[in-house]
Protein backbone atom coordinates (compact mmCIF):
# COMPACT_ATOMS: atom_id res chain seq x y z
CA UNK A 1 0.00 0.00 0.00
CA UNK A 2 1.23 3.22 -0.45
CA UNK A 3 0.95 6.56 1.99
CA UNK A 4 -2.60 7.66 2.28
CA UNK A 5 -1.37 10.97 2.60
CA UNK A 6 -2.82 11.25 -1.20
CA UNK A 7 -3.28 15.26 -1.91
CA UNK A 8 0.20 15.94 -1.38
CA UNK A 9 0.78 13.76 -4.70
CA UNK A 10 -0.73 16.34 -6.86
CA UNK A 11 1.11 18.88 -9.46
CA UNK A 12 0.71 22.34 -8.79
CA UNK A 13 -2.46 22.94 -11.03
CA UNK A 14 -4.12 20.44 -9.70
CA UNK A 15 -3.56 21.69 -6.14
CA UNK A 16 -3.56 25.08 -7.02
CA UNK A 17 -8.02 24.33 -8.53
CA UNK A 18 -8.35 22.32 -5.32
CA UNK A 19 -7.12 25.50 -2.88
CA UNK A 20 -9.74 27.86 -4.81
CA UNK A 21 -13.42 28.92 -3.08
CA UNK A 22 -15.75 26.33 -5.87
CA UNK A 23 -18.80 28.27 -7.03
CA UNK A 24 -21.60 26.99 -10.14
CA UNK A 25 -21.09 28.40 -13.35
CA UNK A 26 -24.31 30.29 -14.65
CA UNK A 27 -24.47 32.80 -17.34
CA UNK A 28 -21.43 33.29 -17.84
CA UNK A 29 -20.55 34.02 -14.50
CA UNK A 30 -19.34 32.23 -11.32
CA UNK A 31 -21.84 32.05 -8.30
CA UNK A 32 -22.75 30.28 -4.86
CA UNK A 33 -25.54 28.52 -4.14
CA UNK A 34 -28.83 30.10 -4.09
CA UNK A 35 -29.52 28.49 -0.58
CA UNK A 36 -25.65 29.18 0.40
CA UNK A 37 -25.01 25.65 0.63
CA UNK A 38 -22.16 23.31 -0.08
CA UNK A 39 -21.26 19.92 0.61
CA UNK A 40 -18.21 17.98 1.18
CA UNK A 41 -16.29 16.33 -1.70
CA UNK A 42 -13.97 13.11 -0.41
CA UNK A 43 -11.09 11.32 -0.81
CA UNK A 44 -11.39 7.36 -1.30
CA UNK A 45 -7.91 6.82 -0.77
CA UNK A 46 -7.76 7.95 2.89
CA UNK A 47 -12.04 9.08 3.69
CA UNK A 48 -11.02 11.99 4.03
CA UNK A 49 -12.79 15.42 3.38
CA UNK A 50 -10.59 17.38 0.82
CA UNK A 51 -12.77 20.09 -0.70
CA UNK A 52 -16.33 21.51 -0.89
CA UNK A 53 -18.19 22.45 -3.27
CA UNK A 54 -22.12 24.25 -3.56
CA UNK A 55 -25.00 22.59 -3.38
CA UNK A 56 -27.11 23.51 -6.18
CA UNK A 57 -30.82 23.32 -5.93
CA UNK A 58 -33.64 23.39 -7.82
CA UNK A 59 -33.76 27.48 -7.59
CA UNK A 60 -29.74 26.91 -9.32
CA UNK A 61 -31.55 24.89 -11.62
CA UNK A 62 -34.14 27.64 -12.86
CA UNK A 63 -31.59 30.29 -13.50
CA UNK A 64 -28.84 27.57 -14.99
CA UNK A 65 -31.72 26.23 -17.61
CA UNK A 66 -33.06 30.37 -18.39
CA UNK A 67 -29.83 31.22 -18.82
CA UNK A 68 -29.05 28.46 -21.37
CA UNK A 69 -32.45 29.00 -22.52
CA UNK A 70 -31.48 32.72 -23.57
CA UNK A 71 -28.24 31.49 -25.20
CA UNK A 72 -30.29 29.53 -27.38
CA UNK A 73 -32.50 31.79 -28.74
CA UNK A 74 -31.21 35.03 -28.95
CA UNK A 75 -27.38 34.81 -27.96
CA UNK A 76 -24.52 35.59 -30.42
CA UNK A 77 -24.30 31.13 -30.16
CA UNK A 78 -27.82 31.56 -31.88
CA UNK A 79 -26.44 33.09 -34.96
CA UNK A 80 -22.80 32.07 -34.52
CA UNK A 81 -21.50 29.88 -38.29
CA UNK A 82 -21.07 26.00 -37.65
CA UNK A 83 -17.09 26.90 -38.46
CA UNK A 84 -16.74 29.61 -35.46
CA UNK A 85 -18.85 26.71 -33.38
CA UNK A 86 -16.46 23.86 -34.42
CA UNK A 87 -13.77 25.65 -34.26
CA UNK A 88 -14.99 26.69 -29.98
CA UNK A 89 -15.42 22.76 -29.84
CA UNK A 90 -11.78 22.09 -31.27
CA UNK A 91 -10.32 24.90 -29.26
CA UNK A 92 -12.28 22.65 -25.89
CA UNK A 93 -10.29 20.04 -27.22
CA UNK A 94 -6.56 21.50 -27.28
CA UNK A 95 -7.62 23.14 -23.56
CA UNK A 96 -8.39 19.93 -21.94
CA UNK A 97 -5.14 18.42 -23.67
CA UNK A 98 -3.16 21.65 -22.74
CA UNK A 99 -4.10 20.83 -18.90
CA UNK A 100 -4.54 16.72 -19.23
CA UNK A 101 -1.77 16.09 -16.26
CA UNK A 102 -4.03 18.36 -14.03
CA UNK A 103 -7.39 17.26 -15.21
CA UNK A 104 -5.80 13.23 -14.81
CA UNK A 105 -4.40 14.22 -11.46
CA UNK A 106 -8.00 15.92 -10.61
CA UNK A 107 -9.78 12.87 -11.61
CA UNK A 108 -7.48 10.31 -9.94
CA UNK A 109 -7.98 12.55 -6.74
CA UNK A 110 -11.62 12.91 -6.61
CA UNK A 111 -12.64 9.49 -8.14
CA UNK A 112 -9.93 7.12 -6.71
CA UNK A 113 -8.81 5.66 -10.29
CA UNK A 114 -5.27 5.15 -11.66
CA UNK A 115 -4.00 8.19 -12.73
CA UNK A 116 -2.08 6.68 -15.33
CA UNK A 117 -5.41 5.01 -16.93
CA UNK A 118 -7.12 8.57 -15.80
CA UNK A 119 -4.50 10.51 -18.40
CA UNK A 120 -4.25 7.70 -21.19
CA UNK A 121 -7.98 6.94 -20.80
CA UNK A 122 -10.73 9.48 -19.49
CA UNK A 123 -8.87 12.47 -19.97
CA UNK A 124 -7.20 11.66 -23.38
CA UNK A 125 -10.53 10.32 -25.25
CA UNK A 126 -12.11 13.57 -23.96
CA UNK A 127 -9.83 15.82 -26.26
CA UNK A 128 -9.70 13.38 -29.16
CA UNK A 129 -14.05 13.35 -28.81
CA UNK A 130 -13.80 17.05 -28.67
CA UNK A 131 -12.18 17.22 -31.81
CA UNK A 132 -14.21 14.63 -33.56
CA UNK A 133 -17.48 15.95 -32.53
CA UNK A 134 -15.92 19.83 -33.64
CA UNK A 135 -15.47 18.37 -37.19
CA UNK A 136 -18.91 17.68 -37.26
CA UNK A 137 -20.18 20.92 -36.64
CA UNK A 138 -19.90 21.87 -40.24
CA UNK A 139 -21.09 18.86 -41.49
CA UNK A 140 -24.96 18.62 -40.28
CA UNK A 141 -27.15 19.04 -42.76
CA UNK A 142 -30.63 17.57 -44.50
CA UNK A 143 -31.95 15.94 -47.62
CA UNK A 144 -33.82 17.21 -50.29
CA UNK A 145 -36.46 14.46 -51.04
CA UNK A 146 -38.69 13.64 -53.75
CA UNK A 147 -42.36 12.88 -52.57
CA UNK A 148 -43.93 10.00 -53.16
CA UNK A 149 -47.20 10.21 -53.55
CA UNK A 150 -48.28 14.35 -54.99
CA UNK A 151 -48.36 14.71 -58.55
CA UNK A 152 -48.21 18.45 -58.15
CA UNK A 153 -44.72 19.83 -58.59
CA UNK A 154 -43.14 20.30 -54.81
CA UNK A 155 -40.09 20.88 -53.30
CA UNK A 156 -39.38 19.07 -50.61
CA UNK A 157 -36.66 18.94 -48.13
CA UNK A 158 -35.45 18.29 -44.46
CA UNK A 159 -33.89 20.86 -41.86
CA UNK A 160 -31.85 19.45 -39.55
CA UNK A 161 -31.57 21.89 -36.02
CA UNK A 162 -30.11 21.71 -32.38
CA UNK A 163 -32.85 20.31 -29.79
CA UNK A 164 -32.33 23.09 -27.79
CA UNK A 165 -31.89 23.24 -24.02
CA UNK A 166 -30.19 20.19 -22.91
CA UNK A 167 -30.06 18.51 -19.53
CA UNK A 168 -26.93 16.65 -18.88
CA UNK A 169 -26.53 13.94 -16.12
CA UNK A 170 -23.78 12.12 -15.33
CA UNK A 171 -22.30 9.75 -12.81
CA UNK A 172 -19.16 9.37 -10.80
CA UNK A 173 -17.15 6.68 -12.94
CA UNK A 174 -15.58 8.85 -15.70
CA UNK A 175 -16.72 12.01 -14.50
CA UNK A 176 -14.88 14.26 -16.93
CA UNK A 177 -15.40 11.86 -20.31
CA UNK A 178 -19.22 10.95 -19.24
CA UNK A 179 -19.57 14.75 -19.33
CA UNK A 180 -17.58 15.20 -22.60
CA UNK A 181 -19.72 12.27 -24.07
CA UNK A 182 -22.70 14.69 -23.62
CA UNK A 183 -21.20 18.10 -24.02
CA UNK A 184 -18.91 17.45 -27.39
CA UNK A 185 -21.73 16.83 -29.55
CA UNK A 186 -24.57 19.22 -27.98
CA UNK A 187 -21.79 22.03 -28.40
CA UNK A 188 -20.98 20.66 -31.90
CA UNK A 189 -24.63 20.89 -33.21
CA UNK A 190 -25.52 24.49 -31.34
CA UNK A 191 -27.49 23.22 -28.67
CA UNK A 192 -26.97 24.21 -24.88
CA UNK A 193 -26.22 23.02 -21.86
CA UNK A 194 -26.96 22.59 -18.11
CA UNK A 195 -24.73 20.42 -17.06
CA UNK A 196 -24.92 18.03 -13.25
CA UNK A 197 -22.18 16.00 -12.24
CA UNK A 198 -22.41 13.40 -9.65
CA UNK A 199 -21.82 14.69 -6.22
CA UNK A 200 -19.11 12.16 -5.91
CA UNK A 201 -16.82 13.12 -8.20
CA UNK A 202 -17.81 17.23 -8.92
CA UNK A 203 -14.52 18.36 -9.64
CA UNK A 204 -12.96 17.76 -13.10
CA UNK A 205 -17.01 19.48 -14.41
CA UNK A 206 -16.30 22.65 -12.84
CA UNK A 207 -12.67 22.66 -13.91
CA UNK A 208 -13.97 21.95 -17.42
CA UNK A 209 -16.07 24.98 -16.93
CA UNK A 210 -13.18 26.93 -16.69
CA UNK A 211 -11.76 25.63 -19.26
CA UNK A 212 -15.38 26.45 -21.39
CA UNK A 213 -14.76 29.78 -20.40
CA UNK A 214 -11.28 30.29 -21.25
CA UNK A 215 -11.83 28.59 -25.07
CA UNK A 216 -14.50 31.63 -25.22
CA UNK A 217 -17.86 30.00 -25.54
CA UNK A 218 -20.38 32.72 -25.26
CA UNK A 219 -22.16 33.36 -21.87
CA UNK A 220 -24.96 31.01 -21.17
CA UNK A 221 -24.33 28.12 -23.74
CA UNK A 222 -23.03 25.43 -20.76
CA UNK A 223 -23.49 25.99 -17.44
CA UNK A 224 -22.82 23.79 -14.83
CA UNK A 225 -24.92 23.22 -11.55
CA UNK A 226 -22.94 21.01 -8.74
CA UNK A 227 -25.81 19.16 -5.83
CA UNK A 228 -27.50 16.07 -5.17
CA UNK A 229 -29.53 13.71 -7.64
CA UNK A 230 -32.90 13.75 -5.63
CA UNK A 231 -32.16 17.89 -5.87
CA UNK A 232 -30.44 19.26 -8.78
CA UNK A 233 -31.32 16.00 -10.68
CA UNK A 234 -33.88 15.55 -10.06
CA UNK A 235 -35.32 19.29 -11.21
CA UNK A 236 -33.47 19.36 -14.13
CA UNK A 237 -34.59 16.57 -15.62
CA UNK A 238 -38.18 17.80 -14.28
CA UNK A 239 -37.75 21.09 -15.84
CA UNK A 240 -40.53 22.17 -18.32
CA UNK A 241 -38.07 24.49 -20.16
CA UNK A 242 -35.80 21.86 -20.65
CA UNK A 243 -36.10 19.93 -24.55
CA UNK A 244 -34.15 17.39 -23.77
CA UNK A 245 -32.16 15.50 -20.77
CA UNK A 246 -29.14 13.00 -21.31
CA UNK A 247 -28.53 10.74 -18.62
CA UNK A 248 -25.87 8.36 -17.86
CA UNK A 249 -26.04 6.29 -14.58
CA UNK A 250 -28.13 3.63 -12.98
CA UNK A 251 -30.99 1.67 -14.56
CA UNK A 252 -32.79 2.51 -11.15
CA UNK A 253 -32.42 6.20 -11.26
CA UNK A 254 -32.89 5.99 -15.25
CA UNK A 255 -36.24 4.90 -14.80
CA UNK A 256 -36.70 8.29 -12.57
CA UNK A 257 -35.48 10.26 -14.83
CA UNK A 258 -38.07 9.04 -17.56
CA UNK A 259 -40.88 9.49 -15.50
CA UNK A 260 -39.42 12.72 -14.33
CA UNK A 261 -39.39 13.57 -18.17
CA UNK A 262 -42.55 13.20 -18.48
CA UNK A 263 -44.04 16.50 -17.59
CA UNK A 264 -43.35 18.44 -21.23
CA UNK A 265 -42.44 15.05 -22.81
CA UNK A 266 -38.80 15.97 -23.08
CA UNK A 267 -36.32 13.87 -25.39
CA UNK A 268 -34.68 11.75 -23.41
CA UNK A 269 -31.51 9.37 -23.65
CA UNK A 270 -29.99 6.89 -21.24
CA UNK A 271 -26.93 5.21 -20.87
CA UNK A 272 -27.50 2.54 -18.20
CA UNK A 273 -26.33 -0.51 -15.89
CA UNK A 274 -24.35 -3.97 -17.64
CA UNK A 275 -23.68 -6.96 -16.75
CA UNK A 276 -21.49 -7.66 -19.70
CA UNK A 277 -20.97 -11.26 -20.39
CA UNK A 278 -17.33 -12.68 -21.96
CA UNK A 279 -17.34 -15.81 -23.78
CA UNK A 280 -13.99 -17.90 -23.81
CA UNK A 281 -14.50 -20.70 -26.54
CA UNK A 282 -11.52 -23.71 -25.96
CA UNK A 283 -9.51 -22.46 -29.17
CA UNK A 284 -9.06 -18.95 -27.77
CA UNK A 285 -5.42 -17.67 -27.20
CA UNK A 286 -4.62 -17.91 -23.44
CA UNK A 287 -1.74 -14.94 -23.86
CA UNK A 288 -4.74 -12.92 -25.61
CA UNK A 289 -7.43 -13.60 -23.38
CA UNK A 290 -6.16 -13.41 -20.15
CA UNK A 291 -4.79 -10.34 -20.16
CA UNK A 292 -8.01 -8.95 -22.21
CA UNK A 293 -10.20 -10.91 -19.69
CA UNK A 294 -8.84 -9.13 -16.62
CA UNK A 295 -8.66 -5.68 -18.11
CA UNK A 296 -12.34 -6.14 -18.97
CA UNK A 297 -13.32 -6.84 -15.60
CA UNK A 298 -10.80 -4.91 -13.96
CA UNK A 299 -10.68 -1.39 -15.17
CA UNK A 300 -11.53 1.24 -13.72
CA UNK A 301 -12.04 -0.98 -10.10
CA UNK A 302 -14.80 -2.98 -12.69
CA UNK A 303 -16.55 0.04 -11.71
CA UNK A 304 -17.52 0.33 -15.88
CA UNK A 305 -20.47 0.21 -17.39
CA UNK A 306 -18.83 -2.28 -19.92
CA UNK A 307 -17.59 -3.94 -17.16
CA UNK A 308 -16.95 -7.89 -18.20
CA UNK A 309 -18.55 -9.31 -15.04
CA UNK A 310 -19.65 -12.69 -16.56
CA UNK A 311 -16.65 -14.92 -17.91
CA UNK A 312 -18.25 -17.73 -19.43
CA UNK A 313 -15.03 -20.23 -20.24
CA UNK A 314 -14.96 -23.92 -22.29
CA UNK A 315 -13.92 -26.78 -19.76
CA UNK A 316 -10.95 -27.57 -21.88
CA UNK A 317 -9.26 -24.58 -21.21
CA UNK A 318 -10.88 -23.29 -17.78
CA UNK A 319 -7.93 -24.13 -15.54
CA UNK A 320 -5.64 -22.66 -17.84
CA UNK A 321 -7.32 -19.27 -18.26
CA UNK A 322 -8.39 -19.08 -14.53
CA UNK A 323 -4.84 -19.97 -13.13
CA UNK A 324 -4.14 -17.13 -15.65
CA UNK A 325 -6.13 -14.66 -14.19
CA UNK A 326 -5.18 -15.59 -10.86
CA UNK A 327 -1.94 -14.88 -11.44
CA UNK A 328 -3.17 -11.33 -13.65
CA UNK A 329 -4.94 -10.56 -10.14
CA UNK A 330 -2.17 -11.29 -7.69
CA UNK A 331 0.34 -8.88 -9.35
CA UNK A 332 -1.97 -5.83 -9.88
CA UNK A 333 -0.44 -3.04 -7.92
CA UNK A 334 -3.25 -1.60 -5.31
CA UNK A 335 -2.76 1.55 -4.58
CA UNK A 336 -3.57 5.20 -4.19
CA UNK A 337 -4.89 6.66 -7.85
CA UNK A 338 -2.28 9.03 -7.76
CA UNK A 339 0.61 6.80 -7.90
CA UNK A 340 1.48 6.42 -11.69
CA UNK A 341 2.18 2.64 -11.00
CA UNK A 342 -1.00 2.51 -9.72
CA UNK A 343 -3.16 -0.46 -11.49
CA UNK A 344 -6.64 -0.48 -8.85
CA UNK A 345 -7.18 2.28 -6.97
CA UNK A 346 -9.89 2.74 -4.00
CA UNK A 347 -13.89 1.83 -4.65
CA UNK A 348 -15.36 5.74 -4.79
CA UNK A 349 -17.15 5.55 -1.70
CA UNK A 350 -17.65 3.62 1.87
CA UNK A 351 -21.28 3.21 0.29
CA UNK A 352 -19.84 1.61 -2.83
CA UNK A 353 -17.59 -0.82 -0.99
CA UNK A 354 -20.19 -1.86 1.09
CA UNK A 355 -22.43 -2.82 -1.26
CA UNK A 356 -19.67 -4.51 -3.43
CA UNK A 357 -18.13 -6.00 -0.63
CA UNK A 358 -21.98 -7.35 0.34
CA UNK A 359 -21.82 -8.53 -2.98
CA UNK A 360 -19.14 -10.83 -2.77
CA UNK A 361 -20.50 -12.04 0.58
CA UNK A 362 -24.17 -12.78 -0.59
CA UNK A 363 -22.39 -15.03 -3.89
CA UNK A 364 -19.90 -16.98 -1.27
CA UNK A 365 -23.29 -17.37 1.37
CA UNK A 366 -25.44 -18.73 -1.91
CA UNK A 367 -22.51 -21.67 -3.07
CA UNK A 368 -19.83 -19.60 -5.07
CA UNK A 369 -16.27 -20.01 -4.30
CA UNK A 370 -13.97 -17.30 -3.83
CA UNK A 371 -11.38 -18.58 -6.34
CA UNK A 372 -9.17 -15.08 -5.83
CA UNK A 373 -9.60 -11.79 -3.47
CA UNK A 374 -12.10 -10.84 -1.61
CA UNK A 375 -10.37 -9.11 0.98
CA UNK A 376 -10.10 -5.15 1.82
CA UNK A 377 -7.05 -3.91 1.67
CA UNK A 378 -5.27 -1.24 4.24
CA UNK A 379 -7.11 0.49 7.20
CA UNK A 380 -7.88 3.51 5.51
CA UNK A 381 -9.98 4.60 1.96
CA UNK A 382 -12.11 1.80 0.25
CA UNK A 383 -9.47 -0.53 -1.40
CA UNK A 384 -10.79 -4.09 -2.49
CA UNK A 385 -8.49 -6.71 -4.20
CA UNK A 386 -9.27 -7.49 -7.39
CA UNK A 387 -11.62 -10.64 -6.85
CA UNK A 388 -12.68 -13.78 -8.49
CA UNK A 389 -15.28 -15.78 -7.89
CA UNK A 390 -16.25 -19.28 -9.60
CA UNK A 391 -18.91 -22.19 -9.36
CA UNK A 392 -21.56 -19.40 -9.89
CA UNK A 393 -25.19 -20.36 -11.58
CA UNK A 394 -27.67 -18.00 -13.44
CA UNK A 395 -29.56 -17.62 -10.52
CA UNK A 396 -26.70 -16.06 -7.71
CA UNK A 397 -27.63 -12.36 -7.09
CA UNK A 398 -23.69 -11.67 -7.96
CA UNK A 399 -24.39 -12.83 -11.74
CA UNK A 400 -28.13 -11.39 -12.18
CA UNK A 401 -26.84 -7.81 -10.41
CA UNK A 402 -24.60 -5.12 -11.47
CA UNK A 403 -21.92 -5.29 -8.81
CA UNK A 404 -20.19 -1.91 -10.16
CA UNK A 405 -16.70 -3.31 -8.48
CA UNK A 406 -13.74 -5.59 -9.17
CA UNK A 407 -15.60 -8.91 -9.15
CA UNK A 408 -15.30 -11.07 -11.60
CA UNK A 409 -18.10 -14.50 -11.76
CA UNK A 410 -17.07 -17.35 -13.69
CA UNK A 411 -18.95 -20.32 -15.02
CA UNK A 412 -17.91 -22.70 -17.35
CA UNK A 413 -19.68 -24.40 -20.18
CA UNK A 414 -18.72 -28.02 -22.28
CA UNK A 415 -21.00 -27.46 -25.30
CA UNK A 416 -18.50 -26.72 -28.61
CA UNK A 417 -21.65 -25.06 -29.98
CA UNK A 418 -22.34 -21.49 -30.02
CA UNK A 419 -26.34 -21.56 -29.16
CA UNK A 420 -26.38 -23.11 -25.09
CA UNK A 421 -23.71 -20.38 -24.03
CA UNK A 422 -24.69 -17.37 -26.15
CA UNK A 423 -28.40 -17.91 -24.80
CA UNK A 424 -27.03 -18.24 -21.26
CA UNK A 425 -25.01 -14.41 -22.31
CA UNK A 426 -27.89 -12.92 -23.37
CA UNK A 427 -29.57 -14.22 -19.82
CA UNK A 428 -29.84 -10.37 -18.37
CA UNK A 429 -31.87 -7.65 -18.47
CA UNK A 430 -29.47 -5.56 -19.08
CA UNK A 431 -26.90 -5.83 -23.35
CA UNK A 432 -24.30 -3.17 -23.01
CA UNK A 433 -21.39 -4.65 -24.15
CA UNK A 434 -20.21 -8.49 -24.38
CA UNK A 435 -17.15 -10.35 -25.95
CA UNK A 436 -15.99 -13.50 -27.64
CA UNK A 437 -12.54 -15.01 -27.50
CA UNK A 438 -12.04 -17.79 -29.96
CA UNK A 439 -9.91 -18.11 -32.83
CA UNK A 440 -12.11 -19.55 -35.41
CA UNK A 441 -13.43 -16.12 -37.49
CA UNK A 442 -16.29 -17.81 -38.45
CA UNK A 443 -17.96 -18.62 -34.97
CA UNK A 444 -16.83 -14.89 -33.66
CA UNK A 445 -18.99 -13.23 -36.59
CA UNK A 446 -21.85 -16.03 -35.53
CA UNK A 447 -21.61 -15.27 -31.86
CA UNK A 448 -21.49 -11.27 -32.68
CA UNK A 449 -24.64 -11.10 -34.20
CA UNK A 450 -26.66 -12.96 -31.92
CA UNK A 451 -25.22 -11.54 -29.10
CA UNK A 452 -27.75 -8.75 -27.48
CA UNK A 453 -25.35 -5.66 -26.71
CA UNK A 454 -24.71 -2.52 -28.03
CA UNK A 455 -21.10 -2.98 -28.35
CA UNK A 456 -19.30 -6.47 -29.37
CA UNK A 457 -15.54 -7.18 -28.65
CA UNK A 458 -13.89 -10.14 -30.78
CA UNK A 459 -10.83 -11.03 -28.53
CA UNK A 460 -10.87 -7.89 -26.67
CA UNK A 461 -13.36 -6.45 -24.31
CA UNK A 462 -13.89 -2.64 -23.66
CA UNK A 463 -14.64 -1.31 -27.59
CA UNK A 464 -15.01 2.18 -27.33
CA UNK A 465 -13.93 5.12 -29.90
CA UNK A 466 -15.15 8.62 -30.58
CA UNK A 467 -16.27 7.58 -33.97
CA UNK A 468 -18.13 4.20 -32.84
CA UNK A 469 -21.73 4.33 -31.71
CA UNK A 470 -22.03 3.05 -27.84
CA UNK A 471 -25.42 2.40 -26.21
CA UNK A 472 -27.11 -0.45 -24.90
CA UNK A 473 -29.91 -3.45 -25.34
CA UNK A 474 -32.59 -4.24 -23.13
CA UNK A 475 -32.48 -1.56 -19.76
CA UNK A 476 -28.97 -0.64 -20.89
CA UNK A 477 -30.68 2.57 -22.49
CA UNK A 478 -31.85 4.16 -25.11
CA UNK A 479 -29.97 5.71 -28.08
CA UNK A 480 -26.57 5.84 -28.92
CA UNK A 481 -23.71 8.24 -28.11
CA UNK A 482 -20.43 8.64 -29.92
CA UNK A 483 -20.22 8.74 -33.87
CA UNK A 484 -22.89 10.42 -36.41
CA UNK A 485 -25.48 9.01 -33.82
CA UNK A 486 -24.71 10.96 -31.14
CA UNK A 487 -25.35 14.07 -33.97
CA UNK A 488 -28.75 12.70 -34.62
CA UNK A 489 -29.29 12.12 -30.79
CA UNK A 490 -28.45 16.31 -30.22
CA UNK A 491 -30.89 17.08 -33.42
CA UNK A 492 -34.36 17.61 -34.36
CA UNK A 493 -35.75 16.64 -38.24
CA UNK A 494 -37.78 19.21 -39.75
CA UNK A 495 -39.66 18.73 -43.48
CA UNK A 496 -40.11 21.74 -45.40
CA UNK A 497 -42.46 21.41 -48.21
CA UNK A 498 -42.59 24.02 -51.37
CA UNK A 499 -45.40 24.27 -53.65
CA UNK A 500 -43.78 25.08 -57.23
P1 LIG B 1 -26.69 6.98 -10.24
O1 LIG B 1 -27.76 6.59 -11.13
O2 LIG B 1 -26.85 6.81 -8.79
O3 LIG B 1 -26.29 8.52 -10.43
C1 LIG B 1 -25.98 9.05 -11.69
C2 LIG B 1 -26.29 10.52 -11.69
O4 LIG B 1 -27.70 10.68 -11.50
C3 LIG B 1 -25.63 11.34 -10.61
O5 LIG B 1 -25.26 12.60 -11.12
C4 LIG B 1 -26.73 11.50 -9.57
O6 LIG B 1 -26.59 12.66 -8.78
C5 LIG B 1 -27.95 11.61 -10.46
N1 LIG B 1 -29.21 11.25 -9.81
C6 LIG B 1 -29.43 10.40 -8.79
N2 LIG B 1 -30.75 10.35 -8.48
C7 LIG B 1 -31.37 11.19 -9.35
C8 LIG B 1 -32.73 11.57 -9.55
N3 LIG B 1 -33.72 11.07 -8.80
N4 LIG B 1 -33.02 12.45 -10.53
C9 LIG B 1 -32.04 12.94 -11.32
N5 LIG B 1 -30.73 12.63 -11.16
C10 LIG B 1 -30.41 11.76 -10.19
O7 LIG B 1 -25.44 6.19 -10.80
P2 LIG B 1 -23.99 6.14 -10.23
O8 LIG B 1 -23.99 5.25 -9.04
O9 LIG B 1 -23.44 7.51 -10.09
O10 LIG B 1 -23.22 5.47 -11.47
C11 LIG B 1 -23.13 4.13 -11.64
C12 LIG B 1 -24.11 3.64 -12.67
O11 LIG B 1 -23.92 4.31 -13.92
C13 LIG B 1 -23.95 2.18 -12.98
O12 LIG B 1 -25.19 1.55 -13.04
C14 LIG B 1 -23.29 2.18 -14.35
O13 LIG B 1 -23.48 1.01 -15.08
C15 LIG B 1 -23.91 3.36 -14.97
N6 LIG B 1 -23.10 3.83 -16.10
C16 LIG B 1 -23.56 3.63 -17.36
C17 LIG B 1 -22.82 4.04 -18.43
C18 LIG B 1 -23.30 3.84 -19.84
O14 LIG B 1 -22.79 4.50 -20.73
N7 LIG B 1 -24.26 2.99 -20.08
C19 LIG B 1 -21.59 4.67 -18.25
C20 LIG B 1 -21.16 4.86 -16.95
C21 LIG B 1 -21.93 4.44 -15.88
Amino acid sequence: MNAPVTIKRLGADAAHFVGKEKKLYIAGAWVPAAGGKTFDVIDPATGMVFDRVPEGTAADIDLAVAAARQAFEDGPWATMTPSERGKLVWRLGDLVEKHADELAELEALDNGKPVTDARHGDVAFSYELLRYMAGWSTKICGETIPLSSSSAPYHAYTLREPVGVCGQIVPWNFSLMMAVWKVAPALAVGCTIVLKPAEQTPLTALRLAELVEEAGFPAGVFNVVTGYGETAGAALAAHPDVDKIAFTGSTEVGKKILDAAKGNLKKVSLELGGKSPMIVFADADPAVTIPAVAYGIFYNMGQTCTAGTRLYVHKDIAPVILDGLKAFAAKMNVGVGLDPTTQIGPLVSLEQFERVTNYVAAGIAEGATLFHGGNRVGDKGYFLEPTILTDTTSDMSVVREEIFGPVLVVATFEDEGIDAVVREANNSIYGLAASVFTRDVSRAHKVAKKLKAGTIGVNTHHVIDPALPFGGFNQSGWGREQGYEAILLYTEVKSVGIAL
